[in-house]
């Protein structure tokens, strides 16, 4: 599945390990980014060192400066404008050349935005308290604000995190979502023959980023589960409290 060129993303060798990519990021020429996996630096530190991750982040993409956030499974977001700890958040906005953004994670889906025209780029940790309260909208919101970015400009990706197939959670993200999403947000939970239900964190994501006005065609999401492909990503679900953390950086 991830040898599948066609797809919006891709997994090859660089000069740093196995790292993936989103074609329709490398398409738009100015950007630089990455995923890693497993097999790009020492994942199983990440979590711990964020100096460590962003020197990997550095390598994967040749950014010389990088920033990230005390993610806190919110909705807040930041513009930055210099690398190192830019704040409890989980969205950051930039159009700071040079300049990469990083999240973190371990199923939750990291989304990466990007818009050709102002240079500006975004990158959010979309956990299910965050998705459920729009994290990613507001990340293309803040673009358009501060940088003038159109929201139908703007080309969003969704990196490999916890998919439909698996990810199984409580009455409790049921309730949150409808209250933040209305009642509509009934359409992304799958309830299981015995009894379970599952959260499409891929489906959400891709509601709140056209109800920030991107072209559906402008969203790409990577058709992996980080459950179901645990030997390539690290996954809370999967592995507890040992997980590491997988990285993704944009920048231009
Ligand atoms: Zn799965």
């Amino acid at each position: 599945m991830l040898r599948d060129a066609s797809g919006p993303f891709y997994v090859s060798w660089a000069g740093a390990g196995v790292v993936g990519r989103f074609t329709p990021l490398d398409s738009a020429g100015f950007t630089a980014h990455a995923v890693s996996t497993r097999r790009s630096g020492d994942v199983s530190l990440m979590g711990l060192d964020k100096q460590h991750a962003a020197g990997v982040a550095g390598d994967m993409t040749g950014l010389e400066d990088i920033a990230w956030c005390e993610q806190v499974h919110g909705a807040d977001v930041l513009a930055v404008e210099r690398g190192g700890l830019a704040g409890e958040a989980d969205a950051m906005v930039t159009r700071t050349p040079g300049l990469g953004l990083m999240g973190f994670s371990a199923d939750c889906p990291l989304v990466l935005a990007a818009d050709a025209e102002t240079g500006a780029v975004g990158m959010a940790h979309a956990s299910w308290r965050g998705t459920v309260r729009g994290v990613t909208g507001g990340m293309v919101r803040r673009m358009c604000e501060l940088y003038g970015a159109r929201a139908e400009d703007v080309v969003a990706c969704v990196a490999p995190s916890a998919g439909p197939c698996c990810y199984e959670v409580g009455r409790d993200v049921l309730d949150a979502a409808v209250e933040h999403m209305g009642e509509s947000a009934q359409r992304y939970f799958l309830r299981r023959r015995r009894g379970g239900l599952c959260f499409d964190l891929w489906g959400a994501n891709l509601h709140w980023l056209t109800q920030a006005g991107l072209d559906k065609a402008n969203v790409h999401i990577a058709p992996v589960c980080t459950i179901c492909h645990n030997e390539l990503f690290p996954s809370y679900r999967a592995e507890g409290d040992s997980a590491g953390r997988f990285i993704a950086v944009i920048g231009r």
